[in-house]
């Protein structure tokens, strides 16, 4: 007990060291300047992309176009202007008038002075849609001394201190799945809902209808992106939502919703939601599928087709989710695909093996705060039908072939609640658990999917966030048309989650066996050590898409009014203006996050650990340098975006 205060002691003692280092450490600049920046913007950056600045410093911008017109819109600073080509800008300023009433204009200016009387660092954006990856168009503005970026740095060192102090002699286990809330029985009618034929059916009918709508935007619609109501629900609101809502929250909840495979399973099942049950089971099913109903070959039951075809898919990420054509391609695609799938093999093989989206969902949704889980594995021992896994006259045999008695991960149930509907023993629960509950990474290729989806975080944030116009050419590859920057851009991208990232993992988990004594088998170390990765990834991509929500919202109000881009005014938002929401706390937020996703990484592999060395010194000793890698990956993202 008084170890525990001792430490508890300290960790708060060096909390207050972490947050008061950076003033003392951090150069306080000595006198002011006049600061003369001539900012070029052309599509889709300005050069210079980062300005530096001492705190006091006057700041003169002369600005220019070298293509279309753009704008210019400083996050923190009232300071907003346009820019033609041959050095006219357009300030804006406003004024009230005799009755108070605010107006807004703009003057014709050469140059635009202010006052960096703020430190920190600030996004310069641009205003006028100037082509398809305009909302990406951005500069950086860094007023030393950047007292947060800083601030951030240690305590995210603090983080792995304070851990380190605290991890016990004697780990507790999270709560047993008998301890947890089991949601059925606290809240009214869910268990009753879930147990409707019609259910998922009713569920996902309005986003199946939204889903082919959408489609028909993508072709129809205005080719511009952010004025098309697919590229800003799907990539703004929904990406953002899935990562920030679903998956943390829910673990695949969305898959109950999803409209991809909905047709395919439709069409093989004969029916809407009615079951079709056969006495005698084909395959250990009670039902006959519409095709040739084959297994999913064995060696392929991994996750190494996803891994590809996401990377593959990722390639293309910044055409993707600026050009409705090719995201109307790609739900073609993907639905072609479900449907071939769905003739050729039994249940949601599409999503089990194949579906990029559902690589993204199934590691994370292991973190994921509820889980359906039977009550009693005892009861399932007992239970010699196994409905749940055969199907009955109620429900369906696991369209994902998953046995609940046994299923220990959310990694592969699709929460499509038909298990809710054939257990007789009423044995399913839908439960609350804390944060990071499932930790079994079983194999190599559950791994690199964690490895690539950090990679591809990073580098989205690099693409899409950066200040960087000659990267966001190179993966603009159908306007830029510069074949060898994107075979370098993509070459890199591979290189970089495929091998420099796992190889560095594996070597250092490998180390850290060595440095702790650890005797057996060196595969499930490193499988365990990298579950690490999974919080920080979860809250990373958390806090790459909060920008593009709190930033872009405007055109989700705009495309409501105006969906196509036809200059229609249905709800009168067509023309909302664009005004970024208080964005000059997103990166405080965004380093709070990095922050929780390393505190919950890390905290969570030390209970895992437990199982594999039972000697809590020779643990902290196995943690430490996978430890360090994941507080190395959270300040890759505390520099993009504080830095
Ligand atoms: S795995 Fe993919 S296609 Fe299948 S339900 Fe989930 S998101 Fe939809
Ligand atoms: S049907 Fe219910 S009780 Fe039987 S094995 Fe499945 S989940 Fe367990
Ligand atoms: S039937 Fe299978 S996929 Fe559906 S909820 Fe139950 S375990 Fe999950």
């Amino acid at each position: 007990m008084k170890s525990k205060t001792i430490r508890a002691i300290i960790i708060i003692f060096l909390f207050f060291v972490a947050i008061s280092l950076p003033r003392f450490l951090t150069k306080i600049p000595f006198g002011n300047k006049t600061r003369v920046i001539n900012l070029t913007a052309k599509k889709y950056g300005y050069t210079p992309g980062r300005i530096f600045v001492n705190k006091g410093d006057t700041i003169i911008i002369k600005p220019n176009s070298k293509d279309v017109t753009h704008g210019f819109l400083l996050d923190g600073y009232p300071v907003e202007f346009i820019i033609k080509q041959g050095g006219i800008a357009y300030q804006k300023y406003e004024w009230t008038d005799d009755d108070g009433a605010l107006h807004t204009d703009w003057d014709k200016v050469n140059e635009i002075e202010f006052v960096a009387d703020k430190p920190g660092k600030f996004i310069f954006r641009c205003t006028r849609v100037c082509g398809n990856l305009h909302p990406f168009m951005t500069g950086e503005l860094i007023v030393a001394p950047n007292t947060l970026y800083h601030k951030m740095v240690f305590l995210s060192i603090w983080v792995i201190i304070s851990l380190f102090l605290w991890f016990r002699v004697k780990t507790p286990p999270l709560k047993n799945q008998g301890s947890l809330i089991n949601l059925f029985d606290i809240i009214p009618g869910l268990k009753w809902l879930f147990k409707r034929r019609s259910y998922q059916f009713f569920l996902l009918l309005p986003g199946f209808i939204v889903f082919y709508l959408f489609i028909i935007a993508s072709l129809k619609g205005t080719p511009v992106g952010n004025h098309n109501i697919t590229i800003i629900i799907v990539w703004i609101l929904w990406w953002f939502l899935l990562k920030s809502v679903f998956v943390p929250l829910g673990g695949r909840l969305w898959c109950m919703i999803c409209p991809l495979p909905a047709p395919a399973e439709w069409i093989s099942r004969k029916a809407f939601t009615a079951v079709h049950f056969i006495k005698n089971p084909i395959k250990g099913k009670h039902h006959k599928y519409t095709g040739l109903g084959l297994d999913w070959p064995k060696k392929l039951r991994n996750m190494w087709l996803q891994n590809i075809i996401f990377l593959m898919m990722i390639s293309f990420g910044i055409i993707l989710i600026t050009r409705p054509v090719a995201t109307a391609i790609m739900f073609l695609l993907i639905l072609g695909v479900t449907l071939i799938s769905a003739f050729i093999f039994r249940n949601r093989v599409f999503c089990l093996y194949l579906c990029p989206v559902g690589g993204f969902l199934g590691n994370y949704s292991m973190a994921s705060m509820t889980a359906l889980r039977v009550i009693d594995k005892d009861i399932c021992k007992k239970h010699k039908n196994k409905c749940c896994i055969k199907g009955s006259p109620d429900g369906w045999g696991c369209p994902w072939n998953q046995y609940p008695g046994t299923m220990d991960r959310n990694n592969l149930c699709g929460l499509c609640t038909e298990c809710v509907k054939t257990c007789p023993e009423n044995n399913i629960g839908f439960f609350l658990r804390p944060f990071g509950s499932d930790r079994a990474v079983k194999n190599y290729s559950e791994m690199y999917n964690i490895l690539i989806m950090l990679v591809v975080a990073i580098a989205f944030s690099i693409t899409m966030l950066g200040p960087w116009g000659f990267i966001k050419e190179a993966a603009n590859i159908t306007e830029s048309r510069h074949i060898s920057s994107f075979l370098i851009y993509i070459g890199l991208l591979y290189t970089m989650s495929l091998a420099v990232f796992p190889g560095i993992f594996i070597f250092i988990s490998r180390l850290s066996a060595r440095l702790s004594g650890y005797k057996g088998d060196v595969k499930p170390l490193v499988l365990t050590l990298s579950y690490m990765l999974i919080p920080v990834g979860i809250f990373a991509w958390i806090a790459f898409s909060l920008p593009s929500v709190m930033v872009n919202y405007s055109y989700v109000l705009n495309v409501l009014s105006d969906p196509l881009g036809y200059g229609w005014n249905l709800f009168g938002t067509a023309d909302f203006h664009y005004n970024p929401f208080h964005p000059e706390i997103i990166p405080l937020i965004q380093g709070l996050l990095l922050l929780t996703g390393l505190y919950f990484g890390v905290n969570r592999v030390n209970l895992s650990l437990a199982g594999l060395i039972p000697d809590p010194l020779k643990r902290k000793k196995a943690l430490l340098l996978p430890s360090l890698f994941a507080l190395g990956v959270v300040n890759i993202f505390l520099k993009l975006y504080l830095g």
